[in-house]
Protein backbone atom coordinates (compact mmCIF):
# COMPACT_ATOMS: atom_id res chain seq x y z
CA UNK A 1 0.00 0.00 0.00
CA UNK A 2 1.13 3.68 -0.76
CA UNK A 3 1.94 5.56 2.20
CA UNK A 4 1.52 8.80 0.89
CA UNK A 5 -0.84 10.32 -0.88
CA UNK A 6 -0.12 11.19 -4.45
CA UNK A 7 -1.05 13.58 -7.07
CA UNK A 8 -2.92 12.36 -10.10
CA UNK A 9 -3.91 14.75 -11.63
CA UNK A 10 -4.12 18.78 -11.20
CA UNK A 11 -5.90 19.72 -7.52
CA UNK A 12 -6.12 15.58 -7.48
CA UNK A 13 -4.93 13.02 -5.36
CA UNK A 14 -4.95 9.34 -4.13
CA UNK A 15 -5.47 7.80 -0.69
CA UNK A 16 -5.12 4.60 -0.64
CA UNK A 17 -7.44 3.28 2.42
CA UNK A 18 -6.93 0.33 4.06
CA UNK A 19 -9.66 -2.76 4.94
CA UNK A 20 -9.40 -4.95 7.19
CA UNK A 21 -12.01 -7.05 6.55
CA UNK A 22 -13.10 -7.74 3.05
CA UNK A 23 -12.05 -10.09 0.27
CA UNK A 24 -8.42 -10.54 -0.49
CA UNK A 25 -8.14 -10.89 -3.94
CA UNK A 26 -4.93 -13.15 -5.13
CA UNK A 27 -3.45 -12.10 -1.63
CA UNK A 28 -3.09 -8.34 -2.21
CA UNK A 29 -4.07 -5.93 0.81
CA UNK A 30 -7.56 -4.64 -0.27
CA UNK A 31 -7.76 -1.01 -0.33
CA UNK A 32 -10.39 1.78 -1.20
CA UNK A 33 -8.76 4.40 -3.67
CA UNK A 34 -10.28 7.30 -2.05
CA UNK A 35 -9.73 10.85 -3.97
CA UNK A 36 -9.31 14.51 -2.91
CA UNK A 37 -9.89 16.72 -5.56
CA UNK A 38 -9.45 20.49 -5.27
CA UNK A 39 -12.68 23.01 -5.28
CA UNK A 40 -12.99 26.31 -4.53
CA UNK A 41 -14.32 26.28 -0.94
CA UNK A 42 -12.45 23.20 0.12
CA UNK A 43 -11.75 19.74 -0.82
CA UNK A 44 -14.50 17.28 -2.19
CA UNK A 45 -13.40 13.72 -1.37
CA UNK A 46 -14.83 10.26 -3.77
CA UNK A 47 -15.74 7.59 -1.29
CA UNK A 48 -14.35 7.40 2.44
CA UNK A 49 -12.78 3.91 3.13
CA UNK A 50 -13.63 1.20 5.98
CA UNK A 51 -15.42 2.16 9.33
CA UNK A 52 -12.58 1.16 11.68
CA UNK A 53 -9.86 2.76 13.47
CA UNK A 54 -7.16 1.81 11.34
CA UNK A 55 -8.68 2.92 8.42
CA UNK A 56 -9.69 6.32 9.73
CA UNK A 57 -5.75 6.69 11.32
CA UNK A 58 -4.66 5.39 7.90
CA UNK A 59 -6.62 8.73 6.63
CA UNK A 60 -6.02 10.66 8.70
CA UNK A 61 -1.97 10.63 8.57
CA UNK A 62 -2.21 10.78 4.85
CA UNK A 63 -3.94 14.35 5.33
CA UNK A 64 -1.23 15.39 7.70
CA UNK A 65 1.29 14.28 4.72
CA UNK A 66 -0.69 16.74 2.17
CA UNK A 67 -0.99 19.22 4.89
CA UNK A 68 -4.10 19.42 4.78
CA UNK A 69 -6.62 17.94 7.25
CA UNK A 70 -10.02 16.86 7.94
CA UNK A 71 -11.68 20.14 8.53
CA UNK A 72 -10.34 21.27 4.97
CA UNK A 73 -13.36 18.54 3.83
CA UNK A 74 -16.23 20.20 2.29
CA UNK A 75 -17.81 17.37 0.71
CA UNK A 76 -17.55 13.89 0.64
CA UNK A 77 -19.49 12.02 -2.28
CA UNK A 78 -20.19 8.19 -1.89
CA UNK A 79 -19.90 6.65 -5.53
CA UNK A 80 -22.47 3.74 -3.17
CA UNK A 81 -23.29 2.54 -0.24
CA UNK A 82 -21.23 -0.46 0.04
CA UNK A 83 -18.98 -0.36 3.57
CA UNK A 84 -15.53 0.21 1.68
CA UNK A 85 -16.51 3.07 0.45
CA UNK A 86 -19.53 4.70 2.82
CA UNK A 87 -17.81 3.32 5.80
CA UNK A 88 -15.86 6.42 7.36
CA UNK A 89 -19.20 8.93 6.07
CA UNK A 90 -20.12 9.50 10.23
CA UNK A 91 -16.44 9.95 11.65
CA UNK A 92 -15.42 12.64 8.57
CA UNK A 93 -18.39 14.07 8.55
CA UNK A 94 -18.46 14.62 12.33
CA UNK A 95 -14.54 15.61 12.31
CA UNK A 96 -15.12 17.95 9.65
CA UNK A 97 -18.63 19.29 8.81
CA UNK A 98 -18.23 17.98 5.38
CA UNK A 99 -21.56 17.50 3.18
CA UNK A 100 -21.76 13.97 2.57
CA UNK A 101 -23.65 13.61 -1.04
CA UNK A 102 -24.75 9.89 -2.32
CA UNK A 103 -27.92 9.20 -4.58
CA UNK A 104 -31.23 8.61 -3.66
CA UNK A 105 -31.40 4.89 -4.59
CA UNK A 106 -28.09 3.91 -2.63
CA UNK A 107 -29.58 5.95 0.42
CA UNK A 108 -32.56 3.72 0.39
CA UNK A 109 -30.84 1.03 0.70
CA UNK A 110 -28.70 2.03 3.38
CA UNK A 111 -31.36 2.92 5.39
CA UNK A 112 -33.55 -0.28 4.25
CA UNK A 113 -29.74 -2.23 5.63
CA UNK A 114 -28.78 -0.27 8.64
CA UNK A 115 -31.02 2.48 8.97
CA UNK A 116 -30.96 4.98 11.94
CA UNK A 117 -31.47 2.29 13.94
CA UNK A 118 -30.32 -1.24 15.29
CA UNK A 119 -32.60 -2.80 13.23
CA UNK A 120 -30.57 -5.10 10.63
CA UNK A 121 -32.29 -6.41 7.39
CA UNK A 122 -31.29 -9.93 6.96
CA UNK A 123 -34.67 -11.41 7.22
CA UNK A 124 -35.39 -12.10 3.72
CA UNK A 125 -32.19 -13.22 2.76
CA UNK A 126 -32.73 -16.56 3.62
CA UNK A 127 -35.75 -17.35 1.98
CA UNK A 128 -34.91 -15.92 -1.00
CA UNK A 129 -31.22 -17.21 -1.20
CA UNK A 130 -33.63 -20.81 -0.55
CA UNK A 131 -35.10 -19.76 -3.86
CA UNK A 132 -32.19 -19.28 -5.34
CA UNK A 133 -31.89 -23.37 -4.85
CA UNK A 134 -29.22 -22.64 -2.46
CA UNK A 135 -29.16 -26.14 -0.47
CA UNK A 136 -30.03 -25.78 3.70
CA UNK A 137 -26.42 -26.36 4.71
CA UNK A 138 -24.79 -23.66 2.59
CA UNK A 139 -27.40 -21.03 3.72
CA UNK A 140 -25.51 -19.86 6.47
CA UNK A 141 -22.93 -18.50 4.17
CA UNK A 142 -25.38 -16.33 2.49
CA UNK A 143 -26.01 -15.41 6.70
CA UNK A 144 -22.77 -14.82 7.54
CA UNK A 145 -21.76 -12.39 4.10
CA UNK A 146 -25.06 -10.58 5.16
CA UNK A 147 -23.41 -10.28 8.40
CA UNK A 148 -20.30 -9.48 8.04
CA UNK A 149 -20.50 -5.80 6.87
CA UNK A 150 -22.73 -4.84 9.50
CA UNK A 151 -20.40 -3.15 12.18
CA UNK A 152 -18.89 -1.49 8.62
CA UNK A 153 -21.43 0.50 7.21
CA UNK A 154 -22.42 4.02 8.70
CA UNK A 155 -25.10 3.58 11.01
CA UNK A 156 -27.24 6.58 11.49
CA UNK A 157 -25.67 8.48 8.31
CA UNK A 158 -27.71 11.39 7.85
CA UNK A 159 -26.76 12.48 3.83
CA UNK A 160 -26.67 16.13 3.23
CA UNK A 161 -27.20 16.50 -0.30
CA UNK A 162 -29.31 13.77 -1.77
CA UNK A 163 -28.70 13.20 -5.45
CA UNK A 164 -31.69 12.04 -7.65
CA UNK A 165 -30.95 12.88 -11.50
CA UNK A 166 -29.08 11.31 -13.86
CA UNK A 167 -26.31 13.94 -14.01
CA UNK A 168 -25.99 16.02 -11.18
CA UNK A 169 -23.07 18.89 -10.75
CA UNK A 170 -21.15 18.23 -8.09
CA UNK A 171 -18.40 20.67 -5.71
CA UNK A 172 -18.33 24.58 -6.69
CA UNK A 173 -16.29 24.75 -9.42
CA UNK A 174 -18.54 23.56 -12.22
CA UNK A 175 -16.04 20.72 -13.92
CA UNK A 176 -17.42 17.88 -11.93
CA UNK A 177 -20.92 16.07 -12.67
CA UNK A 178 -21.79 13.11 -10.71
CA UNK A 179 -23.57 10.73 -13.09
CA UNK A 180 -25.58 7.69 -11.79
CA UNK A 181 -24.54 4.68 -13.19
CA UNK A 182 -26.58 2.18 -11.40
CA UNK A 183 -25.80 -2.06 -11.84
CA UNK A 184 -23.37 -2.71 -9.26
CA UNK A 185 -25.36 -0.86 -6.64
CA UNK A 186 -28.95 0.81 -8.23
CA UNK A 187 -27.77 4.09 -6.81
CA UNK A 188 -24.25 4.14 -7.90
CA UNK A 189 -22.40 6.88 -9.18
CA UNK A 190 -19.49 8.11 -10.95
CA UNK A 191 -18.09 11.77 -11.37
CA UNK A 192 -16.45 13.02 -14.46
CA UNK A 193 -14.20 16.48 -14.44
CA UNK A 194 -14.92 17.19 -17.98
CA UNK A 195 -12.26 19.82 -17.37
CA UNK A 196 -9.50 17.40 -17.46
CA UNK A 197 -11.12 14.45 -18.90
CA UNK A 198 -10.67 12.58 -15.93
CA UNK A 199 -13.55 9.83 -14.63
CA UNK A 200 -13.57 9.25 -11.26
CA UNK A 201 -15.46 5.53 -11.99
CA UNK A 202 -16.04 4.12 -8.31
CA UNK A 203 -16.70 0.45 -8.87
CA UNK A 204 -18.32 0.69 -12.23
CA UNK A 205 -15.18 0.42 -14.37
CA UNK A 206 -12.21 -1.49 -12.84
CA UNK A 207 -8.93 -2.46 -14.56
CA UNK A 208 -8.62 -6.06 -13.88
CA UNK A 209 -11.75 -6.98 -11.89
CA UNK A 210 -15.27 -7.39 -13.84
CA UNK A 211 -17.33 -5.32 -11.34
CA UNK A 212 -19.67 -7.28 -9.35
CA UNK A 213 -23.29 -7.26 -10.58
CA UNK A 214 -25.31 -9.04 -7.52
CA UNK A 215 -28.78 -8.90 -6.85
CA UNK A 216 -30.23 -8.95 -3.76
CA UNK A 217 -33.56 -9.79 -1.87
CA UNK A 218 -34.01 -5.34 -1.56
CA UNK A 219 -32.64 -4.81 -5.40
CA UNK A 220 -34.88 -5.03 -8.80
CA UNK A 221 -35.15 -7.25 -11.32
CA UNK A 222 -33.07 -5.81 -13.92
CA UNK A 223 -29.31 -5.10 -12.37
CA UNK A 224 -27.34 -6.02 -14.79
CA UNK A 225 -29.67 -4.57 -17.75
CA UNK A 226 -28.82 -1.46 -16.43
CA UNK A 227 -25.48 -1.87 -15.39
CA UNK A 228 -24.44 -2.60 -19.35
CA UNK A 229 -27.00 0.62 -20.20
CA UNK A 230 -24.99 2.52 -17.83
CA UNK A 231 -21.72 1.18 -19.47
CA UNK A 232 -22.92 2.17 -22.84
CA UNK A 233 -23.64 5.49 -21.13
CA UNK A 234 -20.37 6.58 -20.17
CA UNK A 235 -18.58 5.07 -23.25
CA UNK A 236 -18.82 8.10 -25.25
CA UNK A 237 -16.93 10.25 -22.72
CA UNK A 238 -13.65 11.76 -23.05
CA UNK A 239 -11.82 10.37 -20.95
CA UNK A 240 -7.71 10.47 -20.93
CA UNK A 241 -7.29 9.58 -17.30
CA UNK A 242 -9.96 6.80 -15.21
CA UNK A 243 -9.41 7.15 -11.29
CA UNK A 244 -11.51 3.97 -9.91
CA UNK A 245 -12.03 2.98 -6.32
CA UNK A 246 -9.63 -0.18 -6.40
CA UNK A 247 -6.79 -1.41 -8.29
CA UNK A 248 -5.34 1.30 -10.00
CA UNK A 249 -5.50 4.15 -12.44
CA UNK A 250 -5.46 3.41 -15.94
CA UNK A 251 -5.99 5.20 -19.38
CA UNK A 252 -7.73 2.99 -21.38
CA UNK A 253 -11.28 3.70 -20.63
CA UNK A 254 -13.11 2.86 -24.04
CA UNK A 255 -11.09 -0.64 -24.32
CA UNK A 256 -12.02 -1.22 -21.01
CA UNK A 257 -15.29 -0.86 -20.89
CA UNK A 258 -15.56 -2.94 -23.88
CA UNK A 259 -14.07 -6.09 -22.80
CA UNK A 260 -16.57 -5.67 -19.82
CA UNK A 261 -19.02 -5.51 -21.94
CA UNK A 262 -17.82 -8.65 -24.33
CA UNK A 263 -17.19 -10.45 -21.07
CA UNK A 264 -20.87 -10.31 -20.02
CA UNK A 265 -21.95 -11.42 -23.65
CA UNK A 266 -19.78 -14.38 -23.31
CA UNK A 267 -21.24 -15.37 -19.74
CA UNK A 268 -24.86 -15.11 -20.71
CA UNK A 269 -24.19 -17.43 -23.63
CA UNK A 270 -22.22 -19.87 -21.55
CA UNK A 271 -25.23 -19.41 -18.96
CA UNK A 272 -27.26 -20.56 -21.80
CA UNK A 273 -25.38 -22.99 -23.02
CA UNK A 274 -25.01 -24.88 -19.25
CA UNK A 275 -28.62 -24.48 -19.24
CA UNK A 276 -29.13 -26.72 -22.31
CA UNK A 277 -32.39 -28.65 -21.81
CA UNK A 278 -32.77 -28.77 -17.71
CA UNK A 279 -35.01 -26.53 -15.89
CA UNK A 280 -31.89 -25.07 -13.21
CA UNK A 281 -31.68 -23.09 -10.82
CA UNK A 282 -29.09 -19.99 -10.12
CA UNK A 283 -27.19 -22.72 -7.87
CA UNK A 284 -27.58 -25.35 -10.44
CA UNK A 285 -25.55 -22.73 -12.76
CA UNK A 286 -23.04 -21.04 -10.64
CA UNK A 287 -21.59 -24.86 -10.32
CA UNK A 288 -20.87 -25.34 -13.36
CA UNK A 289 -19.99 -22.46 -14.95
CA UNK A 290 -15.81 -21.49 -15.08
CA UNK A 291 -15.33 -18.89 -12.03
CA UNK A 292 -11.88 -16.40 -12.18
CA UNK A 293 -12.15 -16.79 -8.42
CA UNK A 294 -11.06 -20.63 -9.24
CA UNK A 295 -13.15 -24.09 -8.66
CA UNK A 296 -16.12 -24.26 -7.79
CA UNK A 297 -14.97 -27.29 -5.22
CA UNK A 298 -12.80 -24.90 -3.75
CA UNK A 299 -14.14 -21.86 -3.29
CA UNK A 300 -15.24 -20.46 0.10
CA UNK A 301 -19.00 -19.89 1.12
CA UNK A 302 -18.72 -15.70 0.40
CA UNK A 303 -17.41 -16.39 -3.06
CA UNK A 304 -20.11 -19.10 -3.79
CA UNK A 305 -22.64 -16.62 -2.91
CA UNK A 306 -21.13 -14.06 -5.26
CA UNK A 307 -21.50 -16.57 -8.00
CA UNK A 308 -24.79 -17.94 -7.21
CA UNK A 309 -25.88 -13.73 -6.90
CA UNK A 310 -24.15 -12.88 -9.77
CA UNK A 311 -25.47 -16.05 -12.04
CA UNK A 312 -29.06 -14.72 -10.98
CA UNK A 313 -28.48 -11.29 -12.46
CA UNK A 314 -26.97 -12.97 -15.99
CA UNK A 315 -30.34 -15.31 -15.79
CA UNK A 316 -32.70 -11.84 -14.94
CA UNK A 317 -31.19 -10.39 -18.06
CA UNK A 318 -31.90 -13.55 -20.26
CA UNK A 319 -35.21 -13.94 -19.19
CA UNK A 320 -35.79 -10.04 -19.69
CA UNK A 321 -34.64 -10.65 -23.25
CA UNK A 322 -37.15 -13.58 -23.52
CA UNK A 323 -34.35 -16.13 -23.97
CA UNK A 324 -34.72 -18.06 -20.73
CA UNK A 325 -38.39 -18.58 -19.05
CA UNK A 326 -39.15 -19.28 -15.33
CA UNK A 327 -40.44 -22.14 -14.02
CA UNK A 328 -42.99 -21.84 -11.68
CA UNK A 329 -43.42 -25.14 -9.25
CA UNK A 330 -42.94 -25.43 -5.50
CA UNK A 331 -39.09 -24.84 -3.50
CA UNK A 332 -36.88 -23.22 -5.70
CA UNK A 333 -37.72 -21.38 -9.04
CA UNK A 334 -36.76 -22.83 -12.17
CA UNK A 335 -35.51 -21.46 -15.02
CA UNK A 336 -35.12 -22.91 -18.63
CA UNK A 337 -34.68 -22.04 -22.32
CA UNK A 338 -37.66 -20.27 -24.12
CA UNK A 339 -38.58 -22.48 -27.03
CA UNK A 340 -36.49 -21.99 -30.03
CA UNK A 341 -33.24 -20.28 -27.96
CA UNK A 342 -31.25 -23.33 -28.05
ZN1 LIG B 1 -15.77 -1.39 -3.55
Amino acid sequence: MEERPHKVAPGTYLIEVPFVLGLKSKDKESVTLCYLVEEEAGWLMIDSGYNDGTSFNHLCRQLDFLNTSLKQIRWLLLTHYHPDHSGLANRIKAASGAEVIMHQDDWSILQATVGSSEVWNIHGMIPWARSLGVPDPELEGFFEIASLGRDFFPRGLDPDIILRGETNPVGDSGRLQAILTPGHTPGHICVYDQENSIFFSGDHVLVEITPHISPSHMTSQDQLKQYLEALRKVRPLDVKLVLPAHERPFTHFRQRVDEILAHHDHRLSEVVAAISDRVVTPWDIAREVEWNVGEWSEMDATNRVLAVRETLAHLQLLEHRGIVVPVERDGPKGYRLANGSR
